[in-house]
């Protein structure tokens, strides 16, 4: 197992979308950091010049976040491109070339899903494997057959220690802090569990449809494309039990409790969504039932959480675009006040999009006569933007071999083994407005909880010089 920071990067899909919007961006900022000393090989089959590689490279830049000239007159330097078809030996044949005397080179898959194969094979058979570590990008699989197929095939040529799955969600800042704040502090824990916790909901709202990737998404579906992964790893931040340590398996060993724990969905648990007007995108069938909105209820079966109901709620074209926790804590078991509590007396607000949020909300006396108050909300962090993009930390990591923000093969295949019963047209997909909270239907998840958390935007705090 490599454990020394890997020598050469290695981006399949060098011309594709991701690496326009998320790699190369992050290529310079690694260069700017001092993280990315090796030389950078992109791979494709555009019959380009690495001219034009170094063109795309400027052009992403200048589209996202702007061209710094030093670090990108080095991206430039380190930059190769191999011209060639992943079903070609040749190319291959010319990876190894390029890669010289480099020992560990880090192999971005950056490429459509049925290209995952074709490639790990082509690096193993051209020995570009041999102390190599490889990313592979999401989706891992549409199923649990397909997450194992891929995961056998990858272990074949690769150990697990050496592969390293993006979930780019695990790169985000708050996210990241939902870990940081509940195990840097003990305030949380002795009531983090089903004696003071009501239910936990998550809401991953978008205000926009499928902007023009219509034929990508009818593909996926809401469950597919953000549950199962970015919104099952936020609910096991939420959930796991404290790491013996800081390692990336302490911290995952604990994530897979929480997966197992997980009980296989039922029909009677899932209300899915599509927005009116979906089916006349480009690229979506006619009569299609792929939801754009999904909102389940999940039940995990340990002694910490056994009966407590934690809902992820994901949706296209809801009122705003933002991600939030709510963690609802129970009522006193007496109400000694005569004003009604609402369902919210005491919650934690974990908010990760697009301003970052931890907050405790409690009840307060008005002033005057009346034993009457009202709730706030004390706010213990807020800020507005993340200072690193996921992708700068995440693939920053992957050289230094660091694999704690990236998913775990059993993780993934129990995250799938969970979704099995409710995956495809399980249940009927219902109809909703654009601008509106889903479909009525997903009301009834959350009757005996106190309602649907929506988020609410509130306008950033003026702050002063
Ligand atoms: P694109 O279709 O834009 O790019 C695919 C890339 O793969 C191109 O560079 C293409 O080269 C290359 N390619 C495909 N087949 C071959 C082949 N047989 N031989 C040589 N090159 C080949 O895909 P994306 O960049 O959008 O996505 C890549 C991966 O990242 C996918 O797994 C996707 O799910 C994932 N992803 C993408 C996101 C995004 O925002 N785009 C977000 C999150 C994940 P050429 O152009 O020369 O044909």
């Amino acid at each position: 197992m490599p454990t020394s920071k890997s020598d050469a990067f290695v981006f399949f899909g060098a011309t594709g979308d991701l690496a326009y919007k998320q790699i190369f961006p992050a290529l310079q900022e690694l260069i700017k950091h001092g993280k990315l000393d090796m030389q950078v090989i992109g791979i494709a089959r555009s019959g380009w010049s690495v001219e034009q590689l170094r063109q795309r490279a400027r052009d992403s830049l200048e589209a996202h976040g702007g061209v710094d000239k030093k670090a990108f007159a080095k991206l430039s330097r380190r930059l190769q491109y191999i011209d060639g078809d992943y079903n070609d030996a040749a190319t291959f044949t010319q990876l190894r070339k390029a890669l010289g005397s480099a020992e560990h080179p880090l192999h971005y898959l950056a490429i459509p899903p049925s290209m995952f194969v074709p490639v790990v094979k082509g690096l193993a058979a051209s020995g570009c494997a041999k102390g190599a570590r490889v990313i592979v990008e999401k989706p891992f699989g549409r199923d649990l057959d397909s997450a194992r197929a891929l995961n056998r095939t990858l272990h074949r040529y690769f150990r697990e220690h050496d592969i390293f799955r993006i979930d780019h969600y695990l790169g985000k800042e708050p996210v990241q802090n939902l870990l940081y704040f509940r195990f840097a502090n003990a305030l949380l824990e002795p009531i983090w569990n089903r004696e003071n916790i009501a239910s936990v909901q998550i809401t991953m709202a978008e205000n926009f449809g499928v902007q023009g990737r219509g034929r990508f998404y009818e593909g996926v579906g809401a469950i597919r494309d953000v549950v199962q992964n970015h919104m099952f790893q936020v609910l096991a931040l939420l959930a796991m039990g404290p790491p013996a340590n800081r390692s990336a398996d302490a911290i995952r060993d604990e994530k897979l409790q929480v997966f197992r724990s997980m009980r296989a969905m039922r029909p009677e648990d899932l209300v899915r969504g599509q927005f009116d007007g979906y089916r006349k995108e480009a690229g979506v069938a006619k009569g299609s039932t792929v939801e754009t909105f999904a909102a389940l209820r999940l039940h995990i079966d340990s002694w910490r959480w056994a009966g407590v109901p934690f809902i992820i709620r994901a949706g296209k074209q809801l009122p705003v675009k933002c991600t939030e926790v709510l963690v609802r804590l129970k009522h006193p078991p007496q109400q000694v006040f005569d004003d009604a509590p609402g369902n919210e007396v005491n919650c934690f607000r974990f908010r990760l999009n697009p301003d970052v949020i931890i907050s405790l909300g409690a009840r307060v006396k008005d002033p005057g006569e009346a034993m009457a108050g009202h709730r706030v909300e004390l706010v213990a962090h807020r800020h507005m933007r993340d200072e690193m993009a996921p992708y700068q930390r995440l693939l920053g990591d992957a050289i230094d071999g660091d694999s704690a923000l990236f998913t775990r093969d059993d993780s993934v295949e129990e995250a799938w083994r969970v979704l099995a019963p409710i995956l495809g047209d399980a249940v009927p997909v219902h109809k909703y407005k654009p601008g509106s909270w889903g479909p009525k239907e997903a009301n009834a998840l959350v009757a005996d909880i106190g309602g649907w958390n929506d988020p609410v935007i509130e306008p950033a705090p003026k702050t002063s010089k």
